[in-house]
């Protein structure tokens, strides 16, 4: 399916985008030139076009006419055209198409990799649409399933309920105001005493000609409100924003939780997760362990060899734990040197043969920085399978094992 159909008579534009395309999304772009090669390609690459690319003027199809040729076959469409499209509606009716893109002077690349990279993304994305009306539910799920997004369906406000406490990964609701049972505006307030907006987004769908509806809905929690009636061009638009201000906070997030240098989780976010999995353990009585694993003399390499050198021993600690350790179990930088990592499930003896493993593989290593430098160090670990008080009180006990190993003379685990 990793194919996009590029149709241009213009050479300079087929082979940019297909360039960009493989580049920029991995994807292999088809190029042709005319309708006929369209054809060609259409029959060659059968049903594994995930979009199509299409200029409304070719040589052998000046008007449009490879449009309803390639959308038969139901592929999402980007129409690239020379001027302003006048009768938009009609334009959209064709279900295929999800956009066109004014080819100007500075022919708008970016912004159909942009599209391209939406419809990619909007494969992973769940939506769910809440109307007591058939027929619109039917309109909606065409826009958003030519959008590639994943639709589900309710019709009036506590259905939905259930389907999003079923589906998780529902991020937008688009829901209609004046429904049975529950109407939009108490299923607003509902989602909004469960789901904060970084993880549902409302966009409410309304046919209501009350004014003071919009204002209404957004201080309930709402995302934006769209009248009924709305053309499919502004649709997408308000979609796409939407879209956006969830990535943003999905990359907010993974920032505000991540460590710069290493990629692995902070201290902050380790504290956060690890307090379900502690519970849980405590619950059900089953083995959890804390270690911290800290390197020997740090600050001599640092000394020796500098701060860079000093950061790419950091990201080695990283390389070997994840050699080591399973998906399962949870790796965070707790800040400089050192490292915690928490294993779920394992025996103490498990524990044990696995620590001394992590201990040996870091005695073990060399890190070749180049030719002529190459770089060897040591951890002690201290570690506690003690489910003490709470987890702030089992780090402290694994820190105490930790200053033990350092003690007795490092590269060594300490794990009571
Ligand atoms: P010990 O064997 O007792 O653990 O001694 P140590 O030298 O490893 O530990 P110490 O805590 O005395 O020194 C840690 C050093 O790590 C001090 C600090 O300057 C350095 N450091 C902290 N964060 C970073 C970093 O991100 N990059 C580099 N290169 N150094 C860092
Ligand atoms: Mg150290
Ligand atoms: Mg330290």
């Amino acid at each position: 399916m990793n194919f996009i159909l590029i149709v241009d008579d213009s050479k300079t534009i087929t082979t940019s985008l297909k360039v960009l395309i493989n580049e920029e999304l991995g994807y292999h772009g088809v190029v042709a030139n005319t309708k006929q090669e369209c054809a060609d390609a259409l029959l060659k690459y059968r049903g594994k076009f995930a979009a199509a690319l299409l200029d409304l003027h070719l040589p052998d199809a000046p008007n449009g006419e490879v449009v309803d040729f390639v959308t038969k076959f139901d592929i999402p469409t980007i129409v690239l055209t020379g001027s302003e499209i006048q009768d938009d509606e009609s334009f959209y009716r064709n279900k295929s198409i999800v956009d066109y893109v004014i080819k100007d002077g500075g022919f708008a690349i970016g912004y159909v990799l942009e599209v391209l990279k939406r419809l990619v993304r909007n494969k992973e994305m769940k939506v769910l649409v809440v109307d007591d009306s058939k027929v619109f539910v039917s309109q909606m799920q065409d826009l958003l399933q030519r959008y590639q997004l994943n639709c589900l369906v309710a019709y009036n406000g506590q259905e939905a309920m259930k389907v999003l406490k079923e589906n998780p990964d529902i991020r937008i609701v688009f829901t209609d105001y004046n429904m049975p049972i529950m109407d939009g505006l108490e299923l607003t307030r509902n989602i909004r005493k469960q789901y904060k907006k970084d993880r549902v987004s409302i966009i409410v769908t309304s046919g209501s000609d009350n004014k003071k509806i919009p204002s209404k809905f957004l201080k309930y929690g709402a995302n934006d409100f769209l009248y009924k009636g709305f053309t499919n061009e502004e649709f997408y638009a308000r979609l796409n924003n939407t879209l956006e201000v969830l990535e943003l906070f999905e990359a907010t997030q993974e920032k505000a939780n991540k460590d710069f240098l290493t990629g692995m989780y902070n201290r902050r976010y380790l504290f956060d997760v690890v307090q379900e999995l502690y519970a849980r353990a405590k619950a059900k009585d089953t083995p959890l362990c804390t270690a911290i694993i800290d390197i020997d003399k740090f600050k001599n390499i640092n000394d020796r060899y500098g701060h860079d050198i000093g950061d790419i021993a950091i990201k080695e600690v990283v390389k070997i734990l994840r050699l080591n350790i399973n998906e399962g179990s949870l790796i965070a930088r707790l800040g400089g040197e050192e490292f915690c990592v928490v294993l779920n499930g394992y025996t103490l003896e498990e524990v044990n043969s696995k620590l001394e493993m992590i201990r040996k593989a870091f005695e073990e290593n060399i890190i070749e920085i180049t030719q002529r430098l190459s770089l060897k160090y040591t951890v002690s670990i201290g570690a506690t399978m003690q489910l003490v008080g709470s987890f702030d009180e089992m780090m402290k006990k694994a820190d105490e094992n930790l200053y033990e190993a350092k003690n007795s003379g490092r590269n060594k685990v300490v794990l009571i």
